[in-house]
């Protein structure tokens, strides 16, 4: 296995799949699946998950929602991941996975607060754990969250499930030319200005030496091809 202990980064938009809102209960049961696999490998796995399926604090582009001020906003988006923690943690209870949420909010009744050294006891058991609540801070996104989950519990990784199978050179969506990259480093990514990530997350995984890679998550196996050593997607590294 090439990544024994892997961060595993589910957008709310994954969970939403071809919905414009909340779950597509479909893509819930096949994560969960996903992660079973691994776990089923000996791998250990810990899950950021977003909130963009039901909430954003920055982007609310409907008119009613213009009134809510952007910290009150972000809270909400941050709750929002809570909701999605607790969803998917049925899923992966349903497959026989143990799984714990740990939250960067209190809130003791359903979740632990985030805390490093119990979350690296649950993975070495063999349970998952998902972190919810973001940083617990308005003005981030899950994806910061992410990787300083990663670096926290020393993961060897940071896999980011998306929509896409990786970086292109330009948007694949409007140039039939872009090509997909196997590898970029993080100095590439900022010059590019590839917005797969925010760059406060970049950064955070450039300084740190965390590998990212970006992939398609809907494309069955592929977290399980991943972790045991498959060059899928697009891999963001430090050089
Ligand atoms: N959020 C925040 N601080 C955090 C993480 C998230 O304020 O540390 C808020 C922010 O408003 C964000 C929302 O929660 O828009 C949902 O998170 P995100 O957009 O990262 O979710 P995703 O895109 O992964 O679904």
């Amino acid at each position: 296995m090439k990544y024994k202990r892997s961060l595993l980064k589910l957008s709310g938009e994954a969970l939403m799949g071809n919905n414009e809102f909340g779950f597509h209960y479909n893509r819930l049961k096949q994560y969960a699946e996903e992660v079973k696999q691994v776990v089923d490998m000996g791998g250990q796995v810990a899950i950021v998950i977003g909130g963009g399926n039901i909430f954003r604090g920055f982007t609310t582009s409907k008119k009613e929602e213009k009134t809510i001020n952007r910290i009150e906003g972000d809270y909400m988006g941050m709750l929002a991941t809570v909701i999605n923690g607790i969803a998917f943690q049925s899923y992966l209870e349903n497959v026989g996975i143990c799984t714990y949420i740990q939250t960067a909010i209190r809130m003791d009744q359903i979740a632990e607060p985030f805390g490093k050294d119990r979350a690296i006891r649950h993975l070495e058991k063999g349970r998952v754990v998902i972190f919810v609540a973001g940083l617990g801070n308005p003005y981030f996104t899950t994806d910061t969250a992410a990787v300083l989950r990663a670096i926290e519990i020393n993961a060897d990784v940071l896999l980011k499930g998306t929509k896409v199978d990786g970086i292109y050179t330009t948007d694949p969506e409007k140039d039939k030319f872009a090509k997909k990259l196997k590898n970029i480093s993080f100095d590439m990514v900022y010059k590019m200005g590839i917005k797969v990530m925010d760059q406060t997350a970049f950064i955070l995984g450039n300084e740190n030496n965390l590998p990212i890679v970006i992939f398609d998550i809907n494309r069955k196996e592929n977290f399980k091809k991943l972790v045991s050593g498959e060059e899928i997607g697009t891999l963001v590294y430090k050089n």
